[in-house]
């Protein structure tokens, strides 16, 4: 008899922590990798947020929670959707989990029936299409090509829904691209889901914070009202507040949803993490100018990685305007040989040989849904990026 049940068949495991893991044990054989693979901020968790977190274990918050947050957690997420997206949400419309991924996950199970659409817009975060699946739905995807900014446009989106489609997932600024929707566009797609009134959208705005070059960030429900009772949005203190391992993330929306949402949660993790809670209160709570700071880090890191690529014959980038990833074009290298004569098929190819040759670990496009173009997180030391991208360019250099 076989161990494995069906579910496995729907899902692949991640392939960003595929590769880095391989970059690990590499790494543990002596090889210098320098790994650009992973998603998250190299800075640590401001102080006054850690503090927080002890003054919690300290005042004995190391019980079970309400569990899907504790009120005072809930009241703080309600300040910041008010203040930074002119949301008004009340308790019983805040929905925490471990982490963002639980919210999404949370949400998809709670209302996806076998055979539901969700409309993806690829290139995607690679945990989408699986979640879904895992849901029981169908995952569609809809090619955003890097000439039409990576974003979706509402034809593309009128000509892909059916009456089976229970969700238009938006990611803005986007994993792996970067690309952010403005409000006009988001007004746009908005326009056309208010044809289609059985839609729902679930926003992901992990990324909301981290944005250069003054681009301005919107969420759907902030710019459409008519549609905020049939939007999920979805946030974190993951990203931002360099709180990955904290396990955070929390999401606005109608209450019938919520409350399924907790339910779900409540037969499976219950609630997140207590002193967690109290971390991440003090970080919506607490100040952000040391946003600014980092920000403007990321920023000239993404700009030394641009000028890199985009001067490297067989590569090309265009700028995001946010989060911490470039998503550059390799598709001139498909078909170039290696040294060893192995010539390169496809996006998988040129992500093994940067491995292998360039010791630079990064994420082939396809895994996003987009192939001919590789993700790099621009979230790593400066210096070590400068490294990373003399090696990727020595190496194109070496293909015939
Ligand atoms: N959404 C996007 C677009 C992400 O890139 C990530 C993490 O990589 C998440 C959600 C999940 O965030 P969290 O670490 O809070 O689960």
């Amino acid at each position: 008899m076989n161990l494995l049940g069906q579910l496995l068949e729907a899902v692949k495991p991640s392939p960003t922590l595929a590769i880095t893991r391989q970059a690990a044990e590499m790494r543990r054989s002596g090889i210098d990798v320098i790994g650009l693979s992973q998603g998250e901020p190299d800075f640590p968790t401001p102080p006054h947020i850690c503090e927080a977190a002890k003054a919690a274990i300290d005042q004995g918050q190391t019980r079970y929670t309400d569990v899907d947050g504790t009120p005072e957690l809930k009241a703080a997420i309600a300040r910041k959707f008010e203040r930074e997206n002119g949301l008004t949400y009340t308790p019983q419309e805040i929905s925490v989990g471990s982490g963002g991924k639980q919210v999404l996950f949370n949400a998809l199970l709670a209302t996806l029936n076998p055979g539901d659409e969700v409309i993806i817009p690829a290139p995607y975060w690679v945990s989408y299409p699986d979640m879904v699946r895992m849901a029981g739905g169908v995952p569609v995807e809809l090619l955003c090509g890097e000439d039409q900014g990576f974003k979706l446009d509402a034809a593309q989106l009128a000509a892909a829904i059916t009456p089976r489609t229970k969700w238009l997932i938006l990611n803005s600024p986007g994993n792996p691209t970067g690309a952010g929707y403005d409000a006009s566009e988001l007004l746009a797609l908005g326009a056309e889901l208010l044809r289609h009134p059985h839609v729902y959208v679930l926003t992901d705005d992990m990324y909301e914070h981290l944005r250069y070059d003054g681009w301005r960030f919107a969420t759907i429900a902030q710019v459409l009202p008519a549609l905020k009772a049939r939007t999920l949005t979805v946030n974190g203190v993951s990203k931002a507040y360099a709180m990955t391992g904290w396990r955070i993330g929390y999401a606005g929306g109608p209450r019938h949803l919520i409350a399924a949402m907790a339910t779900i949660q409540s037969q499976s993790t219950s609630n997140p993490c207590a002193i967690a809670q109290a971390a991440a209160l003090a970080a919506l709570d607490g100040p952000i100018d040391f946003l600014v700071e980092r920000n403007e880090i990321f920023r000239d890191r993404r700009d030394l990685c641009l000028d890199a690529f985009n001067a490297t014959p067989g590569l090309s980038c265009r700028t995001p305007q946010g989060a911490f990833y470039l998503f550059p074009s390799c598709s001139d290298l498909v078909g170039a040989t290696t040294t060893q004569g192995r010539r390169l098929e496809n996006d998988n190819d040129i992500g093994r040989y940067f491995l292998d040759e360039a010791k630079v670990a990064v994420v082939p496009g396809s895994a996003f849904g987009a192939e001919g173009f590789f993700r790099i997180s621009f979230a790593t030391a400066t210096e070590r990026l400068e490294q990373a991208c003399e090696r990727v360019m020595r190496a194109c250099a070496r293909l015939n």
